[in-house]
């Protein structure tokens, strides 16, 4: 039996710009994801538009079905209704509640700044959301056909709300060779992975593999690492804070507002805690307690909003968490916590923080340093080499971050400056920062762990499509799939461009 045809529109040789299309028949599709593309995955010719426009037809496309909140994986939702789209979008219920003000913020930085065309547009796309449960099955309606769609979420681990997406096809043809116009019914199982999180990621349950599929199309983010293990990173991470302490520096932590900010906030309080509790143990008193004088900044009105949105949803918190709140702590809102919001606080932070010297860490937006408030604080701080960077989520090629990666203490990144004249241009900044990269808090799985997603399957999938990965990541998986299972077919597709 023929395989169901998959077109991918983004994400194939790179992981931002997310978008899947599932082909029932001519007259039927649905997408999977709609994101932006970003850093040098963004179209050759560098124009604004091309880098998110939606280029193939829509005509066929019956409904959306976002698999979790992050920009790479939404960003291109806007371009999509202007492209004509009208079908309903479906998510988990978490991810409901977190789109509007995902893409609130993606419009007022990419379209308008109209409060009344953002509100407008805001009502437009809740009206258009289907929120599903976790397992909870749901037909999709087609257009002009006897076949079937019916698709389920399942967690995925990732960020709040992220959910793989299980689609079945019943597929009806009409025997017409023989007089009496039998009817046979075949069924389909396609699985879309979505970004999938580690196991031990904090905050949220491990995913569980599906049952069975035909098709898996399975990210690759990290296809060619095994990350450290909790224990190992958090120890790695608690090193650094030290050392910030004692030498009166900055810890700059770019990353994403959703799902990444959350887990460090949830890190260090636990990191804050048990150090904490270890010196009154000792007898010091609070005031010796170098732990509760450091303070963690979060800059980013996105970031605050979702922390609040994450300690309001914490019915989906994993087991650990729910223990934490029961013992009366707070893993998102303890006493050392400081929220920017207002962009003239902001800039007064980065002023004081490069005047004086203040133990801190300061986590800010964007995870790739591509924009946003983390541009400020890098600007004024590389240069000093009390000041420690820490990445923690992936760096995409041609973004600053992952320049700052590859060249290191006595290297160099180029940002944009705005002249007085509102002319851009762009400035080389040499970095006397340490740098430093935890890929264990990267909220994606690891290689074993996407082995393991195919392994703990019953039935293993006839074809795994390999997405959402560099070159290098989706061929080391690919050679461990292999190996692991010769008879399936493991493709790394192409980008497609129907017109
Ligand atoms: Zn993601």
């Amino acid at each position: 039996m023929a395989l169901a045809k998959i077109s991918h529109h983004g994400a194939v040789n790179g992981v931002t710009g997310s978008c899947h299309e599932l082909h029932i028949d001519s007259n039927n599709s649905i997408l999977i994801d709609c994101g932006l593309f970003q850093g040098a995955e963004t179209s050759p010719s560098g124009s604004h538009h091309d880098q998110m426009a939606i280029d193939f037809p829509l005509k066929a496309v019956q409904a959306l079905i976002v698999t979790h909140v992050h920009i790479d994986h939404v960003g291109r939702i806007p371009y999509l209704l202007a492209a004509g789209f009208d079908g309903p979008i479906f998510c988990s219920q978490a991810t409901a509640i977190l789109l509007p003000d995902v893409l609130e913020d993606a419009v007022k930085i990419g379209f308008t700044k109209n409060r009344h065309l953002i509100s407008k547009f805001i009502q437009h796309i809740k009206a258009m959301l289907v929120p599903l449960d976790y397992g909870q099955k749901t037909s999709i309606e087609l257009k002009n056909t006897q076949h079937k769609l019916a698709i389920k979420l399942k967690p995925a681990g990732h960020i709040l709300g992220s959910a793989y997406v299980e689609c079945e096809i019943l597929q009806s043809e009409t025997d017409s060779k023989t007089l009496a116009q039998t009817q046979t019914q075949r069924k389909q199982k396609i699985v879309f992975s979505g970004d999938l999180g580690a196991p031990y990621a904090p905050l949220l349950p491990a995913p569980k593999s599906p049952y069975s599929c035909d098709q898996l199309v399975i990210e690759s983010t990290y296809g060619d690492k095994i990350h450290a293990n909790r224990r190992h990173r958090q120890a790695h991470l608690k090193k650094i804070i030290e050392r910030a302490v004692k030498n009166r520096g900055v810890v700059l932590i770019p990353a994403f507002s959703i799902g990444r900010t959350q887990e460090l906030l949830y890190e260090l309080e636990n990191i804050i805690a048990l150090n904490s509790r270890t010196l009154l143990k000792k007898g010091k008193s609070i005031i010796e307690n170098p732990w509760e004088e450091i303070e963690i900044i979060v800059d980013s009105p996105l970031a605050n909003e979702f922390t609040e949105k994450y300690r309001q949803l914490s019915d989906f918190w994993d087991a650990e968490a729910q223990k934490r709140v029961r013992e009366g702590r707070h893993p998102l809102d303890f006493s050392q916590l400081i929220t920017i919001n207002e962009h003239s606080t902001h800039m007064d932070t980065v002023q004081y923080l490069q005047k004086t010297a203040r133990p801190a860490i300061v986590i800010s937006a964007s995870g790739m340093c591509t924009s946003g408030r983390i541009v400020n604080y890098l600007k004024a701080l590389l240069g000093d080499e009390r000041t420690d960077i820490l990445f923690t989520g992936y760096q995409a090629q041609g973004t600053p971050g992952r320049d700052i990666q590859k060249h290191g203490k006595g290297g160099y990144v180029f940002f944009d400056d705005s002249e007085p004249s509102g002319r851009s241009k762009r400035k080389k900044y040499t970095i006397n920062a340490n740098i430093h990269t935890l890929s264990g808090y990267s909220a994606h799985a690891d290689q074993t762990n996407l082995l393991n997603f195919v392994k703990r399957m019953r039935h293993k999938p006839k074809q795994i499509r390999l997405i959402h990965g560099d070159d290098e990541a989706r061929q080391a998986l690919q050679g461990k799939f292999k190996e692991a299972y010769p008879e399936i077919d493991v493709m790394m597709p192409a980008k497609e461009n129907i017109k």
